[in-house]
């Protein structure tokens, strides 16, 4: 048996169906998961002798915060000249010959790098969509840097298949054939995926975006998802291109395109979905189906404001993305919370989302729409041992009323972090990984990418 004792945190948000706040309170790990929640806990009151003890005195816990959208590999693509003022179709042709020079060291280094980054933002649990496998990568290169994170992942199996003399997007050196991606789908589902509770690794199905596959592969990827439990995933209606494109190759917005190949339901989130119309919205409500909001990659690229504040409250489950670093560049998920809360008050005014909601979208709502609603997202008995520590005592919030609007007076980076109830993050510092190496490798890989 393994227990941690957090105590004596300042503040607690427990984001619990009554969304409590609490305060001056302890929280009991064991064995991955909270065990207690309450005043006086200590060994001979829940703790067992042996059992660890982390002082929150003066700090804020909260639960970890979820990523529902990356691509952990454009770590190695940040700021890429010919890129940084591009629309989204134009940074994609810029972005792919660079790719197409990745391999199973690039893909490993730089997943490291991104969820490094996520986890000392506070992030606990993060998807990523690698669609692009070139010299012998794998998904299993991502998935073993998050094993050694220590970060609950949800890796998605991208896929592009209809290349540049097809009348597709991508470089044909880039695309696979179609019976191989959902070859490999199946090879990775069943070596990796694991569905029981508190699992560390679950598998999705992602073709990269509707403008990457064919309608066959899409109609395919939805039946193999269903036929082996996982979850779906890919990009949609992101900018006004992408809708021109749908009208124009399919007849129809992406809305219908999705619902028509049984793209639409609770094991369903798409990212982006910037452009969805109101009948979108409502079909993304009444189907369940779950969207990846990433707000600083839509200013970036100049994709527009997603309707999130529509979204809520139409009923649609919404969680954050920090998106791929190529189109980002950061990977701080507290700031991309914060960005989240602010573009919604662009549109819809100061009262159109508090920085208490944007907390729940980061973590509760992430949680939700990677399908692990019932044990992650909360700080809850029962639920998974995942939260994050924030030291409000600093620079960020000195002179803070409200030490929970966390999203308004920082700090973007946590003090601790743990997942599954093993420290990942103690005193700001990277606990699973040589960070200094691993920045060392990363750009040592950059400069030969540059060169080549
Ligand atoms: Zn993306």
């Amino acid at each position: 048996m393994t227990e941690i004792l957090i105590k004596d945190a300042a503040h607690v948000v427990t984001m619990d169906d009554a969304r409590r706040e609490l305060h001056e309170v302890d929280i009991l790990l064991r064995d991955g998961v909270i065990a207690r929640i309450g005043h006086g806990l200590g060994t001979g009151h829940g703790l067992s002798a042996g059992g660890q003890v982390i002082s929150a005195r003066g700090a804020l816990v909260t639960p970890g915060l979820v990523n529902t959208h990356h691509h952990l590999y454009q770590t190695l693509t940040r700021a890429v000249p010919g890129g940084q003022d591009a629309l989204l179709f134009g940074w994609l042709k810029t972005l792919y010959p660079i790719g197409a020079r990745f391999g199973p060291e690039e893909m490993r280094t730089s997943a490291l790098i991104g969820l490094a980054e996520l986890a000392l933002s506070g992030c606990t649990m993060s998807s990523d969509h690698l669609y692009l496998f070139p010299n012998g990568a794998r998904l299993d290169d991502t998935i073993e840097a998050a094993a050694q994170i220590g970060l609950r992942f949800h890796p998605t199996r991208g896929a592009m298949s209809i290349g540049a003399s097809a009348g597709g997007l991508p470089p044909d050196t880039l695309v696979e054939r179609e019976a191989a991606i959902l070859d490999d789908c199946i090879r990775v589902i069943d070596r990796h995926h694991d569905a029981a509770p508190g699992a560390m690794c679950r598998v999705g199905v992602a073709p990269c975006s509707p403008f990457s596959v064919s309608r066959e592969l899409m109609r395919d990827a939805a039946l193999l998802a269903r036929d082996k439990g996982v979850m779906l995933h890919t990009h949609l209606a992101e900018n006004d291109e992408d809708i021109a494109y749908s009208l124009e190759k399919f007849g129809c917005r992406p809305g219908q395109y999705a619902e028509d190949l049984g793209w639409t339901g609770v094991d369903v989130w798409h990212a982006h979905c910037v452009k969805l119309d109101r009948a979108e919205v409502d079909l993304f409500a009444r189907t369940r189906t779950g969207v990846a909001h990433c707000p600083c990659s839509n200013c970036r690229l100049g994709s527009g404001i997603a309707p999130v504040r529509a979204m809520r409250d139409a009923g649609v489950r919404v969680g954050l993305g920090v998106d791929g670093s190529a189109s980002n560049d950061a990977g701080n998920l507290a700031a991309e919370a914060r960005q989240a809360m602010l573009l919604q008050r662009v549109v819809r005014g100061a009262d159109a989302m508090s920085a208490r909601e944007a907390l729940e979208i980061a973590t509760r709502g992430g949680a939700e729409v990677l399908g692990r609603g019932a044990e992650c997202g909360r700080l809850q008995e029962g639920y998974r041992a995942d939260l994050a520590i924030w030291d409000v005592s600093g620079i960020a919030a000195a002179g803070s009323w409200d030490r929970i609007a966390l999203l308004l007076a920082g700090p973007t980076q946590v003090r601790d972090l743990l997942v599954e109830g093993r420290q990942v993050v103690r005193d700001g510092q990277l606990v699973t990984l040589d960070l200094p190496r691993a920045v060392e490798a990363q750009n040592r890989l950059a400069a030969k990418l540059m060169k080549a």
